[in-house]
């Protein structure tokens, strides 16, 4: 039986989910990352490390919530902490004490963080950010770097999967996209020179490496990456929605010594629930305040609204998760659990001479059938084909994929046998290229995420003076597929 007759097999309720659902959704799925060929797996119900779909299926789940769930599922700390606030009310219509606790908490762990405003996801974080950033400096330009991912608003479309010349979405005015300068990650001379320009307002980059590390971010470059934007009057922003709470307590930054000006949140930050932030140094933030001056809270005030900023049930399950977060030992325990999930998985394929390895760092793994990409990341489309074939077959040995390995239970070890199964059972059709494979699907424009990381994006790398050139090239011919930039 291939993988996709055993596939359809498991999930025929899942199948008839999805056809229904292509009725009424386009394309069936609410998120690109739940784009699987041959269809989606409809999930009913989690518990800790578990989840359950439609037709009865097990899996152990290291996707986790794509990121947000740190503590696994339904942590009774946070199921206590949400029970009791929704019989207290789900939006109060004004300011309450558990938005003052969530931000005591954020400013007592980011390093960067002196003052945090609330938003409802990542995505309206990094957006937020930039306009500050702006606001602050005067200037319009945003340097990111190829291969990051930062949301999905149209001022952070462009530069993120291979072909980077084209926008990771259609629909996007060419005129947002000339406000971007891309980069090639890992190249402090290519900031340099764009640094020059003197029209930058802010360089943003995951902090440790693009699509959740997928392409590492080299020792030093983040002490280099501020050196060089301080001497330049730039905002260095990290995005953090991955890494914040995960790599430490104080996320990334803490991890790596590195102290940004903004920093942007999601995910843990809401402990599972909707919900971002972005916080940073207290000349920055407080270009959001009101002041009581008509002139600059009219006109030269950062606005930000959103009805569901900061509700007090996101507050509390956020308060909850933080508050835990806070013990290093957790994150000490998740980072030696994906130190172990790596070192197993790339011994299942050695062992099953499948060509891929397995790599990453705290608690996130990838699983590459290209190697380990080199400093400037891939510089073509994934075989997402492949990938698709994977993440079915992991889906068959009761595993869901992600970065996720959080809970550091006896559990877990049935994750790993499952996973190493997964691999060797089907070492045959991982080898097999996937232009012989049956499936077919577009490349997924998201994934900072979570599970997309075991899936990770990586193909051979070309030079880095290549990706230099192809980053003047970027920034000057940029093209939209439906909005080409005159
Ligand atoms: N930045 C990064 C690094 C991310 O990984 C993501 C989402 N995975 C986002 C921003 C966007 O966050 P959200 O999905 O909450 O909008």
């Amino acid at each position: 039986m291939t993988i996709h007759d055993e596939y359809r097999t498991k999930h025929a309720k899942s199948a008839a989910l999805w056809e229904r659902a292509r009725r009424s959704i386009p394309g069936g799925i609410t998120h690109d990352i739940r784009h699987l060929s041959p269809f989606p797996t409809y999930i009913e119900r989690a518990g800790g490390t578990r989840k359950w779909d439609v037709d009865g299926n097990e899996y152990i789940d290291y996707w986790m919530g794509h990121g947000a769930l740190f503590l696994g599922h339904c942590h009774p700390a946070v199921v206590r902490a949400v029970q009791a606030q929704i019989a207290r009310g789900t939006h109060l219509g004004g300011c309450h004490e558990l938005e003052v606790r969530w931000a005591e908490l954020v400013t007592q762990l980011v390093p960067c963080a002196e003052l945090v405003r609330f938003t409802m996801s990542g995505t309206e974080a990094t957006h937020l950010a930039m306009r500050v950033a702006r606001a602050h400096t005067g200037r319009s330009r945003i340097l990111k770097f190829t291969g990051h991912f930062h949301g999905w608003h149209d001022g952070a479309v462009a530069g993120v999967n291979p072909p980077y010349d084209v926008p990771m979405s259609a629909g996007v005015p060419g005129a947002t996209l000339d406000q971007m300068l891309i980069c090639p990650p890992n190249d402090i001379k290519a900031v340099q020179l764009a640094l020059e320009r003197g029209d930058v307002a802010a360089v943003i980059l995951e902090p440790a490496g693009g699509q959740s590390g997928t392409t590492p971010t080299i020792p030093g470059y983040l002490q280099e990456l501020r050196a060089l934007t301080t001497r330049h009057g730039v905002v260095l922003i990290f995005d953090e929605v991955i890494t914040g709470f995960r790599y430490s307590p104080g996320g990334a930054q803490a991890y790596f010594g590195v102290t940004p000006d903004l920093t942007t949140l999601a995910k843990i930050v809401s402990g599972g629930l909707p919900g971002g932030a972005l916080c940073g140094r207290r000349p920055l933030m407080s270009l959001l305040a009101f002041r009581g001056d008509p002139d600059w809270d009219r006109s030269q005030r950062v606005a930000h609204a959103g009805t569901f900023n900061a509700n007090p049930l996101c507050a509390s399950a956020a308060i909850a998760t933080l508050e835990l977060c806070a013990d290093a030992s957790l994150q000490a325990r998740a980072n030696k659990a994906g130190e172990e999930l790596r070192r197993n998985l790339t011994e299942a394929m050695k062992r099953a001479v499948v060509p891929g390895t397995c790599y990453g760092e705290a608690s996130i793994y990838h699983v590459s059938f290209e190697g380990k990409p080199g400093l400037a990341g891939p510089d073509r489309p994934r075989r997402s084909a492949l990938y698709h074939l994977l993440r079915c077959a992991l889906m068959n040995n009761g595993v869901d994929s992600s970065m996720e390995a959080a809970r550091a239970d006896g559990r877990r070890r049935r994750g790993f046998s499952s996973c190493s199964s997964a691999v060797c059972s089907q070492a045959a059709a991982f080898t097999t290229r996937p232009s012989r494979t049956s499936a077919a699907c577009a490349s997924c424009p998201s994934t900072g995420a979570s599970c997309a990381t075991a899936m990770a994006r990586s193909s051979s790398w070309t030079s880095t003076a290549r990706g230099c050139s192809r980053t003047r090239w970027c920034a000057s011919r940029r093209r939209s597929p439906s909005a080409p930039s005159s």
